[in-house]
């Protein structure tokens, strides 16, 4: 019972992958940057090769850096993470693609940073499980859902590892990321700090 359980979990989850792109295919959008029709995503091929990629960064803190080595912030004082991944700068316009899933619930953008997240991962980092950044509940009750979890959904199917979005706790509300001008290890660090592993009731 419990395996057919988890089968029919599986094929909903599955299919709740694959209709929005099935549908996005069929019905071709405007690109979320020029508007050009588009059968691949929330953003056109030409926008996509615009966009900032990160092609060197600090193993570490994912800064960007002129080559993959650990930068001296992170050398000085290690962060608690044995690696970060970052996809773009965050600039113009991929603060804006960013917004749009954030804060308007786009979430042809969760398929497309998952898409291009598992490409990088796959290749480097043997993972267990995936356990996505908690939000605090009043973020939660503004924004309808939380956005780490959204991007994690998918990239669990993509790499086929279990999602544990319940093992961490949001215990302080922090500030909006985009709103912080500490570096981006102080960012991560206030992310680690505001955030507790749940305790086991058993
Ligand atoms: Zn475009
Ligand atoms: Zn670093």
């Amino acid at each position: 019972m419990m395996a057919k359980h988890l089968r029919s979990d599986s094929v909903v989850r599955q299919l709740a992958h694959l209709v929005p792109r099935l549908y996005n295919k069929l019905l071709p959008v405007p690109c979320f940057l020029c508007g050009v029709e588009t059968a691949d995503g929330p953003l056109c091929p030409d926008c996509m090769a615009d966009l900032p990629e990160i092609s060197h960064q600090c193993p570490l803190c994912a800064i960007p850096m002129q080559s993959d080595t650990i930068c001296g912030d992170c050398l000085k004082n290690p962060p608690p993470q044995q690696k970060s991944i970052s996809l773009f700068t965050y600039q113009e316009p991929v603060d804006r693609c960013i917004s749009a899933f954030k804060y308007h619930r786009h979430l042809g953008f969760a398929s497309l940073f998952a898409d291009l997240l598992a490409k990088k991962v796959q290749h480097d980092y043997p993972l267990a499980t995936l356990v996505p950044v908690p939000l605090h509940p009043i973020k939660i009750r503004l924004r309808g859902f939380n956005q780490s979890q959204e991007i994690a959904k998918r990239l669990s199917h993509h790499l086929s590892l279990p999602l544990n979005p319940h093992c961490l706790v949001r215990s302080r509300n922090t500030p909006a990321q985009s709103q912080l001008t500490a570096k981006r290890a102080d960012k991560i660090s206030e992310m680690h700090s505001a955030a507790t592993v749940r305790r086991q009731t058993a």
